[in-house]
């Protein structure tokens, strides 16, 4: 079997150019979606239109059986994943005072706790094989810190500090760990702060504007081939100069 591709939060936004990218290399790629089942099998289409190999597979990344049961559908499907793209995420923002723990425990356990699930899962198949790709779409709020975004920033920022622990754990077995910050990029996920917000924030990017979903894919693709075989541990920033 081919090298495998699975993207966790796929069906839109950056996971689902990643998944596109990642077919157009030739990867076979289960999209993965969680509720937006009409959305996944669009990106599926799509991929398959083009003369790629898709599959749509649902699971919320936060449910350890869940994430269990989706690994071993595209392994029945696919074969063994060999590229895992932990990139499903969500915001919930506030200031500290205000947030609840709920809205602490679910950004936590959907941007953290599914890396840990998925990338232990992915594991073991890459280990026997002594080879693999793991890469986790952390974001610049993980490294600089962002107001009213603790929750979400200490979960990228968690991302940053698993990445690197793993890349040491793991890199005599030839298996690279490494992840990309984005800034801001024009996804639903930045449509819902307003024009207002994302043409201010524009203004302190050194490129001047938002990025495309397909200029973090370009990158994640990158790490993903054998271009970057000899790159583990390592954060790439892609935010147009915003954090300089
Ligand atoms: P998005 O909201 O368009 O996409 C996020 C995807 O994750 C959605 O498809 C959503 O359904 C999925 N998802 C959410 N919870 C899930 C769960 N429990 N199980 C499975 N899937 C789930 O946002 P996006 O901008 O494309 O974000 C993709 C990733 O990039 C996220 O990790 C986000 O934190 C990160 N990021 C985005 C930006 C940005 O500016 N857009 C910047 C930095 C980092």
């Amino acid at each position: 079997m081919g090298e495998v591709a699975l993207v966790t939060g796929a069906s839109r936004g950056i996971g689902a150019a990643i998944a596109r990218s990642l077919a157009d290399a030739g990867y076979s790629v289960a999209v993965n979606y969680a509720r937006s089942a009409d959305l996944a099998e669009a990106v599926v289409s799509e991929i398959t239109m083009s003369g790629g190999t898709a599959i749509a597979v649902q699971a919320d990344v936060s449910d350890a059986d869940a994430v269990a049961g989706m690994f071993a559908t595209v392994t029945d499907e696919l074969g063994p994943v060999t590229v895992l793209v932990n990139n499903a995420g969500i915001t919930d923002d506030g200031l500290l005072l205000r947030m609840g723990v709920d809205q602490w425990d679910h950004v936590l356990s959907t941007n953290l706790r599914s890396v840990y699930l998925c990338t232990k899962t992915a594991l073991k198949p890459m280990l026997r094989a002594r080879s693999g790709r793991i890469i986790s779409v952390s974001s610049i709020s993980g490294i600089a810190g962002n107001p009213g975004q603790s929750n979400y920033s200490a979960s990228k920022a968690g991302v940053i500090g698993f990445t690197k622990s793993i890349a040491k754990e793991v890199g005599s077995r030839g298996i690279t760990v490494n992840a990309v910050a984005p800034g801001f990029i024009a996804t639903d996920m930045t449509n819902a702060l307003g024009e207002a917000v994302t043409e201010g924030v524009a203004k302190q990017i050194s490129l001047g504007r938002l990025g495309q979903p397909e200029e973090v894919a370009s990158v994640v693709r990158y790490l993903a081939s054998e271009d970057a075989s000899y790159i583990t541990g390592q954060t790439l920033v892609v935010d147009g100069g915003l954090a300089l």
